[in-house]
């Protein structure tokens, strides 16, 4: 089948089972059973919340099991399932022992497209281990100040089922995607797609870092235009050439360097193109200005790079990519600038949630006052510390994991001064941001990048910056 075309399945009278209650099973289920599809809904959970949703289905005339996602129903055609399903659940082997498919939301999306006769948008896809939201979004802005019909979906938490299966007609989709969703999506098939990056994160789900980088590897199979890697990570390459993409697709580089034939690439403080032009050998088209990234920070302009490669890659004009650069606004807790007091600039970066992240937004900063801390997760600091060590003005820690920090400052940089915070009350982060003004000079920044996930002391990453931007505007205040 040509990459870009629509599959038509009958669905009528084929037995599916969706795994999994939730924010992508329930709507499976019911676009399924309009279809015809003979649905049986499993879960796990058998809870108040599971036994209402699962009454708002049968009424509907779809079969729902609580209690038990292991068993495989008998008669199963095919499974669907939410993308945090671990691959080495029961259901899943017993699946591969009788021959059934197993689909997640992303590939159900993707057999669905244009089955309700709306034209099926190509999409342009985005993974990586950090940076995806962040260029996803980027890149809609971009299509969108082209004139396209377009929208920002998937792993973003906006339902692909929902933008494909809905009335609005789109031009192209950006497509977020995680390792879970692509392990899958078997034929998925992107018009362009990127792996932004490659770093150990998830191996508890996926096995290992090859199995990992696999599934993200997933994103370039079958691509017809572009398959856009990060020079500065050559695992991202690799995984370009070890793709079957179809005739005539280009693996197309960016770097934050001056860029080669085939790159996007930074000359003189300006993006610029040496992939999408006539002559590649000899000429470059200038894309946009460093500053019309928000913010300018290294890390983030390789996300422009790799979203302007894909828009590129769609023909978008390059006044384009600089008006969707400039009209681009970051998400909360993604390197925020909250407040400056007294000289010192107080960023917010709570979503840093691992260090591969907190590496990227250390680096943006010459003189750092580093808040730091939270669920470890399995990481190791040592790397991070190291590179970070020569910028550090101290160091703030809170959170369950802090000695792993902590032992790897005294290791790598035992003269930055550490504040280790024994507290996790509500007031522990206003205490944090208060010792970080003690150590702070004028022209520093004080960086929440906490390399750790919030679940010790937060709800979530949101829960924890804004913990943090109210501390920092309180004290604010007080100053004024
Ligand atoms: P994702 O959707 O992959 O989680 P986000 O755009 O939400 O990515 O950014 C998550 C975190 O990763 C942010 O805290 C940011 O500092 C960091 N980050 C963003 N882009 C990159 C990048 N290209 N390389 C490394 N870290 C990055």
């Amino acid at each position: 089948m040509g990459s870009q075309e629509v599959s038509t399945v009958d669905w009528q009278g084929k037995h599916v089972t969706v795994a999994g209650l939730g924010v992508s099973g329930i709507p499976a289920a019911r676009a399924l059973h309009e279809r015809g599809a003979l649905v049986t809904v499993v879960n796990d959970g058998d809870d108040e919340r599971a036994r209402a949703q699962a009454a708002e289905l049968e009424a509907l005339g779809i079969t729902v099991r609580l209690g038990d996602g292991a068993t495989l129903p008998p008669s199963t055609e095919l499974v669907v399932t939410a993308p945090g399903w671990q691959p080495d659940k029961p259901l899943f082997l017993a699946a591969a022992e009788a021959g059934v498919p197993v689909w997640g939301d992303v590939e159900l999306a993707w057999r669905l497209r244009g089955d309700n006769g709306k034209k099926a948008a190509p999409w342009l896809a985005v993974t990586g281990t950090n940076g995806k939201t962040t260029t996803v979004r980027m890149l809609a802005s971009i299509l969108e100040a082209a004139g396209l019909r377009t929208a920002a979906v998937g792993n973003i938490g906006v339902s692909l089922l929902d933008a494909v299966l809905g009335d609005t007609e789109y031009d192209v989709l950006a497509v977020e995607l995680s390792s879970y969703q692509l392990h899958w999506a078997p034929s998925l098939r992107a018009h362009s797609a990127t792996v932004l990056n490659l770093a150990p994160d998830h191996l508890d789900w996926h096995g290992s870092m090859e199995a990992y980088a696999a599934d993200k590897g997933r994103v370039y199979e079958g691509n017809t235009v572009a398959c856009v890697y990060n020079v500065a990570d050559p695992a991202t390459e690799d995984l370009v050439r070890e793709a079957d993409v179809e005739e005539g697709c280009r693996a197309i580089g960016f770097t934050l360097g001056a860029p080669g034939p085939s790159q996007l690439g930074v000359v003189d403080g300006i993006l610029v193109d040496r992939a999408f032009v006539a002559n590649r050998q000899k000429q470059a088209q200038e894309l946009a200005e460093v500053s019309d990234v928000n913010p300018p920070a290294p890390h983030n302009i390789a996300n422009a790079l790799a979203a302007a490669a894909l828009a590129r890659a769609f023909g978008v004009e390059p006044a384009a990519v600089r008006d969707g650069l400039r009209a681009f606004r970051p998400d909360a807790h993604r390197i925020e600038h909250v407040a400056d007091i007294g000289e010192v600039a107080y960023v917010d970066d709570s979503k840093a949630t691992n260090t591969h992240a907190t590496e990227a937004s250390l680096a943006a900063y010459d003189s750092i006052v580093w808040i730091a801390g939270g669920l470890a997760k399995g990481a190791t600091f040592d790397e991070l510390v190291t590179g970070a060590a020569k910028r550090l003005r101290g160091v703030v820690l809170m959170g369950a994991d802090r000695a792993l920090i902590h032992e790897a400052l005294t290791r790598h940089a035992p003269e930055v001064p550490v504040v280790d915070l024994d507290r996790t009350d509500t007031g522990a982060m206003s205490e944090a941001v208060a010792r970080a003004a003690e150590l702070a000079r004028p022209g520093d920044t004080v960086l929440l990048a906490p390399a750790c996930a919030s679940m010790d002391m937060f709800t979530n990453y949101n829960k924890r910056g804004e913990a943090f931007a109210d501390a920092v505007r309180a004290r604010a205040d007080e100053s004024a």
